[in-house]
């Protein structure tokens, strides 16, 4: 298993694709978080000392907290005193370009990432030898893999994106289980791009409510998360989940591999055969080909909204019903 970060909710970020981005800031606006898009988008520069990485000698990997694009090896890294992570090469000539920089009075050089043009920091000629310079980069402009350590097993995740109706809903349920590490509501199954919202209400860009679920696979795995998914949802009304109607509330798995294919198969098959339902499953499966995770309101929604009309009345049964059905697998339980 390689050594890689997945950001569900960012589908420009790889730690292996080089190819260059070339994404507005509109759009990176969406995916970041505040603190970061500051930084890599308006060239904003965090306190000293206030990340975490400018003493941290662990062996490893830094790549561009944006785009994923690996930019230096910890070897190329070196303790400064000036409170920002700082190195003395970086990982190869394309890894990080150079612009001059008159702001603040003062004549720099600005460090962007090579791949998605992102706010780094600043190189100076002031570092140790053998190169004699000095990348001073924001601890939040990069992300850290440490070197996988042989004898230890690391655990990776694994995600899976499913549409059940409303997001809220889904997303909600997801959050309580065990093993689950986070849940992000977002559209899939589209045509449109970054589509919004309103968009996929309508009903026309093909999209589904979906959420993206990530997990530890030592945890819980895709039989008990589709336990759950049969569980809340209603998956014998076609493109409808109660009151809500429209393509975009179909039931969905969607696949990335043809592992969860077959078994996505194999459980609608099982459902069937027992006869779980009055009516027929109409659940779809589909290949996964991008996931748009949704605006930012729409996220964690239920648990900021618990008094709405909606929540109480929809939301709150379907949390219910999962809590009592999988009390021992709640996350709060112990
Ligand atoms: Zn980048």
């Amino acid at each position: 298993m390689s050594n890689t970060i997945s950001k569900p909710e960012n589908p420009y970020y790889s730690n292996t694709d080089t190819s260059k981005l070339n994404v507005s800031n509109a759009e990176w606006k969406k995916i970041l978080s505040p603190d970061l898009y500051a930084v890599a988008r308006e060239a904003d520069t965090e306190r000293a000392f206030t990340g975490t990485m400018w003493n941290d000698e662990t062996k490893g990997t830094y790549y561009c907290a944006t785009c994923g694009y690996k930019l230096f090896e910890s070897n190329q890294k070196f303790t400064s005193s000036c409170g920002w992570p700082s190195f003395f090469e970086q990982e190869n000539k394309e890894s990080i370009v150079f612009k001059l920089d008159k702001s603040y009075g003062m004549i720099r050089t600005e460090a962007l990432c090579g791949r998605c043009d992102s706010h780094l920091g600043h190189l100076f000629n002031d570092g140790p030898e053998p190169t004699g310079k000095r990348y001073c980069m924001n601890a939040i402009s990069l992300d850290f893999v440490p070197n996988v350590d042989p004898k230890k097993s690391s655990t990776s995740l694994a995600t899976i994106t499913l549409g059940g109706g409303c997001y809220w809903c889904v997303e909600a349920v997801y959050d309580n289980l065990k093993g689950v590490q986070s849940v992000v509501s977002g559209y899939a199954g589209g045509r449109t791009k970054n589509p919004s919202y309103e968009e996929v209400c309508s009903g026309t860009t093909g999209h589904a409510e979906v959420v993206q679920i990530t997990y530890d696979p030592t945890q819980t795995n895709t039989d008990e998360i589709f336990k759950v998914f049969f569980t809340v949802h209603d998956p014998t009304t076609l493109n409808r989940q109660g009151a809500d109607v429209g393509t975009q509330y179909r039931s969905v798995i969607f696949y990335t591999n043809e592992k969860e294919k077959q078994e996505a198969k194999n459980v609608i098959a099982a459902l069937q055969s027992a006869q779980v339902y009055d009516s027929p499953v109409v659940t779809t499966i589909e290949p996964l080909t991008q996931f748009y995770k949704a605006e930012e309101y729409h996220q964690d929604y239920y648990n900021n909204n618990k008094n709405q009309p909606y929540c109480k009345m929809v939301i709150q049964p379907k949390i219910e019903k999962f809590e009592k059905l999988f009390k021992k697998r709640l996350k709060n339980q112990n």
